[in-house]
């Protein structure tokens, strides 16, 4: 588990605490989503692996 939140002012929602970081391998965008099904938000792709 690594959640790295370095913002001085959190404003955390339910959402953002289930969320899991991914990469995308296609165009290395990093983002954080829920669900199985995980689509890159860059480029669509649906080649993410986990953080
Ligand atoms: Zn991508």
């Amino acid at each position: 588990m690594c959640f790295v939140d370095t913002s001085p002012s959190v404003d955390i929602e339910a959402s953002d605490l289930d969320a899991v970081g991914y990469v995308c391998a296609d165009c290395g965008e990093k983002f954080r989503a829920l669900g199985r099904r995980v689509k890159c938000p860059s480029c669509q792709g649906t080649n993410v692996k986990r953080e």
